[in-house]
């Protein structure tokens, strides 16, 4: 069974390789604002089938780039450094934060672990 992510109004679509069991809840400001609730994935390991509207807004680019789809409004994706993996300043690995809201089957999104990472103060 594929696994899919969709906007609301259908414009993007996310094929993800496996169906998310955690999800990250960030304090920081934009993930509080936008509603975004993130999936992690490798970077390239998502497979976005269709961005029809697909808009990008980064306050902090190149660091972070958030997705969202111009048409109906929903935060869909973002990259970001990989802070988890290495030790330095600004990893030069990124992973990939599928929106876990935009899933499909509302019954892996009702199953999501949410784990909470202060953003507002770590960063
Ligand atoms: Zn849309």
């Amino acid at each position: 069974m594929t696994i899919t992510a969709t906007c609301h109004c259908g414009g993007t679509r996310i094929e993800l390789p496996d169906a998310p069991t955690h999800a990250t809840q960030c304090t920081c400001t934009y993930c509080t604002k936008s509603g975004g609730l993130w999936a992690y994935y490798d970077v390239g390991s998502p497979r976005i089938v269709s961005e029809t509207h697909g808009a990008v807004y980064s306050p902090t680019t190149p660091l972070h780039e958030h997705h969202f789809c111009a048409r109906c409004g929903c935060t869909t994706y973002g990259t970001s450094p990989d802070y988890s993996l290495e030790d330095t300043e600004i990893p030069e690995r990124r992973k990939f934060a599928v929106n876990a809201k935009l899933l499909d089957d509302y019954a892996l999104f009702r199953a999501l672990k949410v784990e909470e990472i202060d953003g507002r103060n770590l960063w």
